[in-house]
């Protein structure tokens, strides 16, 4: 199966970039369909057929014969994802697990002597493995797809993926649906059995040296938030000494364990859910670390941020972990004025001499675009300095070409 892509999709293809979108394809599959709308694919790549999800298709534009290959997706609005650029060998389920193993062999030793259960095997794209995440949780690993081409291959995938995880002694494989409720089973679990033993809905990993509940039946992405590791350990080492700590949007309590491991006095974690919260709290515990002499709020945050500076509360260590704002480029201009409000309401609260760690999880938003709603106009102070700009770590890697992968900003201000 032949898809002819446009000059600007072939140009990225070449870059390394592994998405081709459906307004990409020169001739059928395009359908003016726009990027990151979810149009369907009714249109067939030219050569005759209609591809299926999971089709292999190889790609060649005006004046290049084969571009590359890839996998086609049928419904969503990445119609291709490409794993080859070159014509050396098929595309096919030995050639995905051999990635694999790469990707898990390049991590070997990198969490041995840190202490750590928890870290992702394989980063999709970033690991050259496109649509494939894996998240290792101890003797589990999850595994979640993005689009709809990698499921038709899993049968065939899942032997090699059980002798490779086995040999890292991983037992049992699940897979984590994507998307909100229609994936989630009636007791609202987004987790399916794969392999191995039965994976537990909760259990206890180790990050860092430190015991972190994951709820892998329901949490969010596949159970935790694995690319904020570093970030924590890094908040742990700002902790010693603080009075009073405040995390917003605190969900499992992660930063606020880091924290009050570190030596804060009290840490306050702010998130709407409460189930966050309890989950918090048995991680607290876990670690020797006794919730009630911390607080745990459960509130909207701009709410909270509004009545804590109305009592007058001040915090000397802060950080703010939102969930994305900014799901899509045209959101961007609202997500930007988001960040604007909350980043003022912050420093509201944050006494002379603290730290602020702020977050962002949207590639939609850069660095730079992130910076400017912590400029001095907007927090309408003029004391505090970048100390550092933090992201990813590396067990999510990315590539060059690959922007939409560099997601995470962790800024730090003083
Ligand atoms: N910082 C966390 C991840 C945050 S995920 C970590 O490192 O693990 C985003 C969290 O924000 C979710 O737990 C969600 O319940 C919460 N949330 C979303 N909107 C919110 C709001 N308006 N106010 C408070 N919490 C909110």
């Amino acid at each position: 199966m032949r898809v002819h892509l446009t000059a600007a999709a072939a140009a990225a293809v070449r870059r390394g970039h592994p998405w081709v979108y459906r307004d990409g394809i020169a001739d059928g599959g395009g359908h003016g369909s726009k990027r990151g709308e979810g149009k369907r694919g009714e249109r067939a790549p030219r050569g005759g057929g209609v591809a299926a999800s999971g089709d292999v298709v190889e790609l060649s534009a005006e004046g290049a014969p084969f571009l590359g290959r890839g996998l086609w997706d049928a419904e969503s609005a990445i119609a291709v994802r490409v794993f080859q650029r070159t014509q050396a060998r098929p595309l096919d389920e030995r050639a995905i697990a051999e990635r694999l193993e790469r990707a898990f062999a390049l991590r070997d030793g990198w969490f041995a002597g840190r202490d750590t259960t928890a870290y992702r095997l394989c980063n999709g794209e970033g690991d050259r493995v496109p649509s494939l995440v894996i998240d290792r949780y101890d003797r589990a690993a999850v595994i979640r797809l993005d689009g709809d081409m990698l499921a038709p291959w899993l049968d065939r995938l899942l032997p090699h993926l059980g002798r490779a995880l086995g040999a890292l002694g991983v037992r049992s494989i699940g897979l984590r649906a994507r998307g909100p409720s229609a994936s989630e089973d009636a007791e609202g679990k987004k987790l399916t059995h794969l392999h191995g033993p039965p994976l537990p809905d909760r259990l206890f990993v180790r990050e860092t040296g430190i015991a972190m509940e994951v709820d892998l039946a329901r949490g969010q992405k596949t159970g935790a938030f694995l690319d904020q590791r570093d970030n924590r350990a890094r908040v742990r080492a700002l902790a010693g000494g603080r009075r009073r700590v405040l995390n917003l949007f605190s969900y499992a309590g992660g930063f606020s364990v880091a924290a009050a491991l570190g030596g804060a006095d009290r840490v306050t974690s702010v998130d709407s859910a409460s189930a966050a919260h309890a989950s918090a709290q048995r991680t607290f515990r876990e670690n020797g670390v006794d919730p009630a002499a911390h607080e745990f709020v459960t509130a909207d945050a701009f709410d909270f941020l509004e009545k804590a500076r109305a009592r007058g509360d001040r915090y000397d260590l802060i950080i703010c972990d939102p969930p994305s704002f900014a799901p899509s480029e045209r959101a961007k201009p609202r997500a930007l004025g988001a960040y604007r409000r909350l980043h003022a309401a912050v420093a509201r609260v944050l006494d002379r001499g603290g730290v602020l760690c702020a977050a962002s999880c949207s590639s939609h938003i850069t660095a730079e675009d992130f910076l400017a709603t912590l400029d001095d106009a907007t927090l309408e102070r003029d004391d505090l300095r970048i100390r550092a700009i933090h992201g990813q770590p590396e067990d999510h890697p990315t590539l060059p070409a690959w922007w939409e992968g560099r997601y995470l900003k962790f800024v730090v201000l003083e």
